[in-house]
């Protein structure tokens, strides 16, 4: 009896499902890099008889069209790995040194394929089209941007968009399906203040641009706590600062780095204001210079209403509601964040910690590894849900 509502040709794919990502994991490549994975993808969906093309260098495309052909429903995957060196101890261990699979991506790819398998094998069912979008490069430098310019949205245009992350943060068996903010958007500042060097002990010759860091930097905490609506999560980190070459001279200049978060681009681009006018008004009162660059990386990651309802209905036909989670949201970033500012989608969380095992490790972490049984949780819930869009 199976603890899961997983259908025959779910369980029958199993082996093959954890064959690919063991074939995956062994040779991580990273992003946009992924050469051999992108074959892999190419030659499985080409075989399958899908219409494949590559976009964004190594990223892949699959097209299977439905009979109706008035809806067109993507699903996404993300294919890279990280620069990391693996130190489990499995028969399926990285062969590539300094790169791993510590994330989940190889899951991902896999399920995306068994998946794309189970609706060949029921294409005549099938109403709308089904464009799978095998994306590089999302650990950095980002490959949803490069696909997006590239068309990957358009011939046949995508209505919506559905993907996974399998995530140890929770147990296997447990879903994290939520609508609107799930993950945060992720963006660096730099900040370089020039004073005027000098002499330590002759300081009315200058102006101390060590002093005018540290008042900007006091000044940048009042932002979260007294700019933005306490009952909106944001962060600003300053995470680098750089000054001085020794204990009797001024220093001329100062640098320093820092991340913002939020899950809001309104309250984005305010902070990213408000961090210049702090900077700005600090150094004009002390006779100093600056310059500014806030560098924006990944939007926050929203899902729509309806499309996580959907994932949601198809996941109960799976797990049972006790298992669902509505509330499970990170401060980490994700580019599938840029497919959903263009059409609406669901971005879900598939539980693949299993303790007893020993596979609960952190995602980014040498050790990490997940419950393969999640694979067929993830199939089977994108499976369901890509017939119920078509159905609704
Ligand atoms: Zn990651
Ligand atoms: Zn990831």
């Amino acid at each position: 009896m199976n603890k899961y509502q997983l259908t025959k040709e779910v369980i029958e794919l199993k082996d093959e499902t954890i064959k690919i990502r063991r074939d995956i994991h062994k040779n991580p490549e990273l992003g946009f890099q992924e050469f051999k994975t992108s074959e892999l993808i190419y030659n499985t969906l080409k075989e399958l008889g899908y219409e494949v093309s590559i976009v964004a260098k190594t990223g892949v495309v699959g097209l299977i069209r439905g009979h109706d052909q008035t809806k067109t429903l993507a699903v996404r995957a993300d294919i890279d790995c990280l620069p990391l060196q693996e130190l489990n101890q499995v028969d399926y261990i990285s062969q590539n040194e300094g790169k791993m699979h510590a994330c989940g991506h190889d899951g991902h790819t896999a399920i995306a394929l068994a998946t794309a398998k189970l609706i060949k094998s029921r294409q005549s069912e099938l109403k709308g089209n089904v464009k799978f979008i095998f994306q590089p490069a999302e650990e950095s430098p980002g490959g949803a941007e490069p696909m997006i310019k590239e068309g990957v949205l358009e011939n046949p245009k995508v209505d919506a968009i559905i993907g996974l992350h399998l995530w140890n943060n929770i147990p296997l068996g447990t879903l994290g399906i939520k609508s609107g903010i799930l993950m945060a958007s992720a963006d660096e500042f730099i900040i370089n203040i020039k004073g005027k060097g000098g002499h330590g002990a002759l300081p009315h010759q200058t102006v101390d641009s060590i002093v005018v860091m540290a008042h900007i930097i006091t000044a940048l905490q009042t932002i979260v706590s007294r700019n933005v609506n306490p009952l909106e999560p944001a962060v600003v980190t300053v995470g680098k600062v750089e000054s001085g070459s020794n204990f009797n001279i001024i220093a001329e200049s100062a640098k320093m780095i820092g991340t913002v978060r939020t899950f809001d681009n309104d309250l984005r681009d305010q902070i990213e204001k408000k961090i210049e006018q702090i900077t700005k008004n600090i150094t004009q009162a002390f006779g100093a210079d600056y310059s500014y660059q806030y560098i924006k990386f990944y939007p926050p990651t929203i899902n729509d209403v309806y499309m996580a309802s959907l994932i949601k209905e198809a996941a109960l036909d799976v797990v049972s509601n006790d298992m669902i989670l509505e509330n499970e949201i990170t401060m980490g970033a994700e580019d599938m964040s840029y497919f959903l500012q263009k059409v609406p989608g669901c971005y879900f969380f598939v539980g693949s910690a299993n303790k007893e095992k020993g596979l609960d490790k952190p995602h980014h972490n040498p050790y990490f590894d997940f419950d393969e049984e999640a694979l067929s949780i993830g199939t089977q819930v994108m499976t369901n849900a890509i017939f119920k869009y078509f159905e609704r």
